[in-house]
């Protein structure tokens, strides 16, 4: 028999073998054991937490023919079925590969059938977003009146490309990131099952890289395996996962220490050398920083550190950085991540910002948050050239220094290996323009003046992310709060707990129900910019969607202005 991926052979094949999802595998039990299910799901949730999986038991469990407290038995004819992908009434279809129009008019036209085999007719779209509006449009005709005994289960990455009408036809259900505890479990209990020797230290930073996503776990663990003789050592785990080692982050973060950027840039062309994905090594400088920040700053925050990536060695050179240098390196890094997945010359933007960090002058400037034009422009072309000047004189001293190290550019391209879970991807938009349609400046005001006491009423782990974000917009039922660091931002954002405790705290303290929504501050004025641009557009075609049908006219540039302030002004020149 052909091998079979760890992800697939270990596919959950009932509610309770899905991990990290408790509360949302018990509903959906709930809903099947007492015939409540409704006629429309929406499973919204980073890559690999489980949606598909849910969806595929979701389907067997309303048809299995001897359910077991909403559970499907799996060894009933239909369930046996639908595990081998053969029951004709559950239908997938996945939306990135089938986007038109037609396809889902199809289902509009094949709805009308009953099921042939099966109790009810399950149709799955995966990544729902990527449909077309006429798409949308088609789907949600057939959601308005639903035929009986149909079920759709629509599975997405990205909520907030969804139109509204459509979420509002399903019963929403938000999956999260599985936690590194369950991920390391998981993958205990398949290799002891599997009988196959393992290192802890190994399985570690397989759960780290994994973000949350338990596929993506099980396929990094797949291919350490494929290395050695059925044995995963922490080498394997390294080489696949890119890790880097010990000594090389050390090195490079000791250099960076010291103000040594011709040591640093030596350290870079090696880790680069040895074939490390440049993305990869970003967000291991910036995960050495915020546990070297959390460390830094009090007993309490210090007991949140990641073990797995604080060595002695990193926490010896602790006392060289203070948070304020901690902080500009990890913008200089955010805003570097942002032009190495735009850019083919990973190698340059890395040499920049390795100089950019490790220069003591620099170092000793004020703290800059990345601005827009990093986005848009990337590093300004002046600054560019500059700092180009300045590592090739400093390879030159770098050639001195060692002549062992190959010093030229690494002729093996390191694999990018991108990531769907960054900034942008968490960002909910929709909620930011809900509020902006009816942003004023006295509710930005009420907003202001309630802060200080929303912030007494969080813990002081709380009150650390929050230190460095403030409202900025706000309206009679939402407030825009943007951070002053996109990786605070991630955090928050990715603590659904978290977001609902400040917005219950924010409504109890304004006698009114008061939605928070998060921004990184970076991101801020392009957001506002585009809010702005598309509202004016709207206006000049008269072609204002539905969905705006609170707002009674849409704010013109002087609106703008007068909501906003004068750093708007450059919109008209766009
Ligand atoms: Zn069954």
């Amino acid at each position: 028999m052909a091998y079979q991926a760890l992800y697939r052979v270990w596919r959950p094949q009932t509610f309770s073998d899905v991990i990290g999802q408790e509360v949302i595998t018990q509903t959906l039990r709930n809903a099947v054991a007492s015939n409540m299910t409704s006629h429309a799901y929406l499973f919204s949730g980073p890559r690999g937490t489980g949606k598909t999986s849910c969806a595929k038991i979701l389907a067997k469990a309303v048809n299995c023919l001897n359910p077991h407290d909403g559970e499907p038995c799996n060894e009933c004819e239909i369930c046996v079925a639908a595990n081998e992908n053969r029951l004709n009434d559950v239908i997938e279809i996945d939306a990135a590969s089938n986007n038109g129009v037609e396809e889902i008019r199809d289902i509009r036209d094949k709805v009308k059938y009953a099921p042939t085999e099966a109790k009810f007719k399950v149709y799955i779209i995966d990544e729902v977003h990527m449909l077309s509006q006429g798409a949308f449009n088609a789907l949600l005709k057939t959601l308005e009146e639903p035929p009986a005994n149909v079920m759709f289960i629509l599975a997405t990455t990205e909520p907030q490309k969804i139109p509204a009408t459509i979420i509002s036809r399903t019963q929403s259900f938000n999956f999260r990131r599985i936690s590194r505890q369950d991920i390391l479990k998981r993958m205990q209990f398949i290799l002891d099952d599997k009988k196959i020797k393992y290192d802890n230290e190994a399985l570690e930073i397989i759960a780290a890289s994994a973000e949350g996503g338990m596929r993506d776990a099980l396929s990094i663990l797949d291919q350490a395996l494929s290395y050695g003789d059925d044995e995963l050592n922490l080498k394997n785990a390294q080489e696949v996962t890119g890790a880097l080692s010990n000594e090389q982050i050390v090195s490079y973060m000791t250099a960076i220490s010291d103000n040594k950027p011709a040591e640093a840039l030596t350290s870079l062309y090696q880790i680069l050398a040895s074939g490390r994905s440049a993305l990869r090594f970003t967000e291991m400088i910036i995960r050495v920083c915020r546990n070297l920040i959390l460390y830094n700053s009090n007993s309490d925050l210090s007991k949140q550190m990641d073990n797995s990536v604080m060595t002695k060695e990193l926490l010896d050179i602790a006392d060289n950085f203070d948070n304020a240098r901690l902080f500009y390196i990890v913008d200089q890094v955010s805003a570097t991540q942002k032009n190495l997945k735009n850019s083919n010359q990973t190698d340059i933007y890395m040499e920049i910002l390795t100089v950019k960090i490790s220069e003591p002058k620099v170092a000793q400037q004020t703290i800059v948050a990345p601005t827009e034009s990093d986005n848009d422009k990337g590093v300004d072309n002046v600054e560019f050239d500059k700092l180009r000047d300045e590592i090739s004189h400093l390879q030159n001293e770098v050639k001195d220094l060692s002549t062992g190290v190959r010093i030229a550019t690494p002729t093996a391209k390191p694999k990018s290996h991108r990531r769907a879970a960054n900034t942008n991807a968490r960002l909910n938009k929709t909620a930011i323009y809900k509020v902006l349609s009816n942003a004023t400046k006295d509710d930005l005001a009420a907003a202001r003046d309630i802060w200080p006491d929303l912030m007494s009423m969080l813990s002081i782990t709380q009150r650390a992310m929050m230190k460095v974000a403030e409202p900025v917009a706000a309206s009679i039922d939402g407030i825009v709060v943007a951070f002053d660091y996109a990786m605070w931002f991630e955090q928050v954002q990715d603590d659904t707990d978290f977001l609902k405790e400040l917005s219950d705290n924010t409504s109890r303290l304004m006698k009114k129900d008061c939605q928070i929504v998060l921004v990184p501050k970076a991101d801020w004025p392009k957001i506002r910019k585009e809010y702005i641009n598309n509202n004016i557009d709207l206006s000049n075609k008269d072609n204002v969607e539905s969905k705006k049908e609170t707002k009674k006219t849409n704010p013109t540039v002087d609106e703008a202005l007068k909501l906003f302030g004068d750093d708007i002004v450059d919109v008209k020149d766009d």
